[in-house]
């Protein structure tokens, strides 16, 4: 199969999937304002990915169908392979400014991680490895853009899956068939799941025995019959033009929460089946997520950059830049950005080869991830520090920027000393876009969750720190030989 085009992706979009949107179902998302321009930026990506000039960068050859298919399927096996994959990731990221994260790129990098380590999926049986590798190669071969819901809903939390007050209020089986099997209940919470191809149904979460009907990983396209999707409010609705609302008119990739409604899911389209041991183990013991953080990573590291450029621009214009406590503040900005990247780097070259893949490094990953909920809100802070009250001090929308009773105040008195009203307020709204609209606050929700809760990442961290080199160097600083003894 070529490669996928915008035109063929946007097109493909009005397939039936059940979207519902104030009460209502919507005919086709390509069209519909709520998410027409977040699908024109993800349409956008793969005209970047299909574009012949890009081909080396964006592609490699299917080993099953000689075709160039996308970067992001290729499972590293050495770390010039994650430096690809890096490099693909960051090309679609400068493309929406490091603001849509679950682009077609995130959720290919889990499915690597399980057809790059099948072994695990074959301790529920060698058909669940065999169709996970086969769901794969045809999301390899045929440019799919996959979404997924991997945590439970937040109905109540004291209580395992299968003591909830309904067995059918989180996802899971409610009926096995010869054909397959029929999933009830819901799941949170498919970032760009209104825009994607088909669905992944996993949990993260762990389970426990008793939750056996929730233990499964398996795939569904997005217009399977009683699937639903339930977006949250949508900013593009709100942002009535795109100079006012520069970023959340274009990028907001949406979050929906999934309604399984009796969704049947034929067998080889499952991978891991009524089984804890191994729901637990396609996250710790593949590559899955780490190679799918890898991508969020790589993402956030566009999107600092971003910010730092925002930011060191604001300074030109209100006159600060060269005041030396505000270098200080942008160098703290700027540090803190290059650690970020500099994790990614170690990310890639601490990894190791073993089985014939390559293993990011977790440990570099999940102390980055854990820091992010925190450090990210420092960076804003900065911004917000240093902006004092240049994202309040605008006119109300451009209307301003063009009615002759306004327009010549708002020339006069608005401008900066180096650019002129209109290049200050188009600056100005972007920033406010980035940390200040609701779609700033939904991006700082996003950086501080998208990977679990802290408090789990931190656990991750916990688990592959090296406690016995640490040890090690307390064990020989209590074994010092007395003072004055020969050496
Ligand atoms: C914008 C956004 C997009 C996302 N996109 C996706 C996606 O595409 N796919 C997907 O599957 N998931 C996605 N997620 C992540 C996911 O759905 C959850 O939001 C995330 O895993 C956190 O889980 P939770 O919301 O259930 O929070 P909880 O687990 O309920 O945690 C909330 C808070 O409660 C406290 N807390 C709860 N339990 C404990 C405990 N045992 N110890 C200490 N503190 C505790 C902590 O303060 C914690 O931060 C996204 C999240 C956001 C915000």
């Amino acid at each position: 199969m070529p490669l996928r085009t915008g035109a063929e992706y946007l097109a493909s979009l009005n397939d039936g999937r059940q979207v519902f949107l104030d009460g209502e179902r919507v005919a086709d998302v390509s069209k519909h304002k709520a998410f027409r321009e977040a699908a024109r930026s993800v349409a956008r990506l793969y005209d970047i990915a299909a574009a012949p000039d890009n081909r080396e960068l964006m592609t490699f050859t299917s080993p099953k169908t000689g075709q160039p298919v996308l970067r992001a399927f290729q499972i590293p096996k050495t770390h010039a392979d994650l430096r690809q994959r890096r490099l693909f990731s960051e090309k679609w990221a400068e493309a929406t400014f490091g603001l849509m994260g679950r682009t077609p790129d995130h959720v290919a990098g889990f499915f690597c991680g399980y057809a790059g380590v099948p072994e695990v999926f074959a301790k529920g049986g060698q058909r669940f490895a065999d169709n996970v590798v086969a769901f794969y190669e045809k999301m390899r071969d045929e440019h799919l853009y996959v979404s997924y819901a991997i945590v439970p809903p937040q109905i109540d939390r004291s209580k395992p899956a299968h003591k909830q007050s309904d067995p059918a209020l989180y996802a899971g089986v409610v009926e096995e068939r010869g054909d397959g099997i029929v999933i009830s209940g819901a799941q949170q919470l498919a970032t760009g799941g209104v825009l994607s191809d088909w669905l992944h149904l996993s949990c993260i979460h762990p389970l426990q025995p008793g939750d056996e009907n929730y233990a499964n990983c398996l795939a569904v396209p997005i217009n399977a019959p009683g699937l639903k999707l339930y977006p949250r409010r949508p900013f593009a609705l709100r942002a009535d033009n795109a100079f006012d609302y520069p970023l959340s008119s274009r990028f907001d990739e949406s979050d929906s929460y999934v309604v399984f409604d009796k969704v049947f899911v034929p067998w080889e389209h499952v991978f891991i089946y009524r089984n804890v041991e191994v729901s637990r183990d396609q996250w710790w013991k593949t590559t899955a997520h780490t190679l799918g953080n890898h991508q969020a990573q790589v993402r956030y590291v566009v999107k600092l950059r971003f910010l730092a450029g925002l930011a060191q621009r604001m300074n030109e214009m209100t006159g600060n830049v060269a005041a030396p406590p505000v270098q200080v503040m942008m160098g703290e900005l700027a540090a803190l950005a290059s650690i970020y990247e500099g994790m990614l780097l170690a990310h890639e070259t601490v990894s190791q080869i073993k089985d014939g893949v390559l293993w990011p490094s977790a440990l570099t990953l999940y102390s980055a991830m854990a820091m992010q909920s925190e450090l990210n809100g420092r960076m804003l802070e900065i911004v917000r520090e240093l902006a004092g009250g240049a994202f309040i001090t605008l006119p109300s929308s451009l209307a301003d920027l063009e009615s002759p009773q306004t327009v010549a105040d708002v020339e006069r008195y608005m401008r900066s000393a180096s650019t002129d009203a209109r290049s200050k307020v188009a600056l100005m709204r972007l920033l406010w876009d980035f940390l200040g609209s609701e779609f700033g606050a939904r991006h700082q929700q996003y950086e501080k969750f998208y990977g679990g809760a802290s408090f789990l990442v931190k656990q991750n961290v916990y688990r592959n720190f090296d406690w016995k080199r640490a040890g090690a160097l307390v064990d020989a600083a209590l074994a010092l030989p007395p003072l004055g003894a020969a050496d």
